[in-house]
């Protein structure tokens, strides 16, 4: 996990904001789960969370972290991902800009990308259906180049 020390005061008083409208109560471990959420900058797993909160000594049950999760989607605070696993993945999106994703089929490398010409393509396929775009996600599943060929073991559902 990438983690950088960056201030995510900003992120959290966002947090304590929307708790509060919503009626959610703040205790010390939703604090630190949203904080750890907030400092990792890439895609996560409730695994991934809970297993690295063992690490470092600290007890957080599965379903303690799925009901973080879930506020923090509720509150707009994280998007979730279905990467073709029996898992999801979830990024927080404060101080993230909108883009898609590349996931390789055989190791499971996850790439960000943006493109503007994609995204007024996005824009125009939605008007002429008659639509008015709300949100949008591109996954492309694909093989990385630079895969070890040992490395099979992320191949989406029903490939
Ligand atoms: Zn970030
Ligand atoms: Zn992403
Ligand atoms: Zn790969």
């Amino acid at each position: 996990m990438e983690q950088r020390s960056a201030n995510i005061s900003r992120e959290m008083s966002l947090l304590k904001e929307r708790m509060q409208q919503n009626h959610y109560k703040s205790t010390p471990q939703r604090d630190e789960i949203a904080e750890w959420i907030f400092r990792t900058h890439e895609h996560f797993t409730v695994d991934a969370l809970v297993s690295n909160f063992r690490e470092q000594g600290k007890k957080v049950s599965q379903a303690t972290a799925y009901r973080v999760i879930q506020m923090m989607l509720e509150l707009k605070l994280i998007e979730e991902h279905d990467f073709g696993k029996d898992y999801k993945f979830y990024e927080h999106t404060p101080g993230h800009e909108h883009h898609d994703h590349i996931v390789c089929i055989d190791c499971g490398k996850i790439i960000e990308f943006s493109d503007q010409g994609l995204e007024s393509l996005k824009e125009k396929i939605t008007l002429k259906n008659g639509f008015r775009m709300k949100e949008h996600h591109l996954t492309i599943y694909a093989e990385c180049t630079t895969c070890p060929p040992d490395k099979k073991g992320f191949k989406k559902k029903g490939a």
